[in-house]
């Protein structure tokens, strides 16, 4: 059963469609991500969605009901932005009891739904801090808590992991991913960074110039990209046209193809491959960088410039800037276009 459905949506800003013909459809309970490019109108259909833009055309409903003309408090929807937005003369605990206080819920019931909330986000030991006493990743934990004291059934989150620095941004995407396993609230995220989207959603939308250009679970949209535009966007593949695939495999393999850095390994004396299921060619590394756990080289091959990822074991096995290497190929994972 379709708990959110979005039926030929269509949005204008004065004479410049930002997207048109936009169907979709989203469970209960589901995770969903919309990706894309900066600009591709994510946070348009976000906000649509939530009824703070109007849509020109099409249909949006939730939980069976047409709410296309409905007002956003009618939707029954939280929504999270990358600013927090938080009420700075309210502590942590007036922030997340505000819209329990405008729904006139009793005042025992409002103290212990804020505890619920703390405990969900573990922020106990901050109910009576400001906004200003609070870092970057704890205040988008006290607005996630006030959207989700009130019980929506919408979670809408716009870029809400941006503003901060990268360790607190991991951190925050598993307590998130977590937060809404727990209590299961249909939910859709808006990022333009994939990581953040194949680590977190059920299911991910991808958005290219206002279109849904493809629809599927992380792993789906990862290892089947339809266009080249997602190979590109999502896999950091490496594309070649038909010219560089004949330079590399010298005739073995034709046409335009892509293939994903981590398809291609180095090959190393001591381990023992099957080489049936390799195109070994000889490359010289030019350049590489450190991506935590992954080693990202690049590597030239007959002319044409390569990224190959290889697990980080430490410096022992880097590669130098120079040297000679085998590179192999993995048969299966060469995708044509
Ligand atoms: P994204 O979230 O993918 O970065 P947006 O939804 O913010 O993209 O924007 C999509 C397009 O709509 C962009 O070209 C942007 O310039 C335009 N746009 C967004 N908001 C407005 C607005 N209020 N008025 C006019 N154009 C807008």
């Amino acid at each position: 059963m379709n708990f959110i459905v979005g039926k030929n949506l269509e949005k204008k800003y004065d004479r410049t469609t930002v997207f048109q013909n936009i169907n979709f459809n989203i469970k209960k309970g589901e995770f969903i991500t919309l990706l894309g490019p900066s600009g591709c109108g994510k946070s348009t259909l976000l906000r649509c969605i939530a009824g703070l833009n109007e849509i020109n055309d099409g249909d949006i409903y939730i939980d069976g009901k047409n709410v296309t003309n409905r007002t956003p408090k009618d939707r029954g929807i939280g929504m999270v932005f990358q600013n927090y937005a938080l009420f700075p003369n309210m502590t942590v605990f007036e922030n997340i009891a505000f819209g329990l206080e405008m729904k006139k819920m009793e005042k025992k019931d409002i103290e212990e739904k804020v505890e619920e909330m703390l405990k969900l986000v573990h922020l106990e030991d901050k109910m009576n801090f400001y906004p200003s006493q609070l870092s970057g990743g704890q205040k988008q934990r006290v607005a996630i808590a006030r959207s989700l004291a009130t019980e929506p059934k919408i979670l809408l989150l716009d870029e809400p992991l941006s503003a901060l620095d990268a360790k607190v941004r991991k951190s925050l995407r598993e307590q998130l991913k977590e937060i809404q396993k727990k209590t299961n609230v249909t939910t859709i995220f808006v990022t333009h960074d994939q990581e953040e989207a194949l680590t977190i959603s059920d299911r991910i939308f991808i958005m290219d110039k206002g279109d849904i250009v493809q629809v599927g679970t992380p792993e789906e949209i990862y290892t089947n990209p339809k266009t080249v535009f997602m190979a590109e966007f999502i896999g950091n593949y490496n594309i070649l046209n038909h010219e560089e695939t004949a330079k590399v495999f010298e005739g073995r393999v034709l046409g335009n193809i892509a293939i994903r850095p981590e398809a291609i390994y180095i090959k190393e004396v001591e381990r023992i491959y099957n080489l049936d299921n390799f195109i070994t060619k000889s490359g010289i590394i030019k350049d590489f960088s450190i991506l935590g756990n992954v080693i990202r080289y690049f590597a030239e091959c007959n002319g044409v410039r390569l990224r190959v990822d290889l697990l980080n074991r430490g410096e022992s096995k880097l590669y130098e800037i120079g040297s000679v290497v085998d590179l192999m190929f993995l048969k299966k994972e060469i995708k044509h276009y």
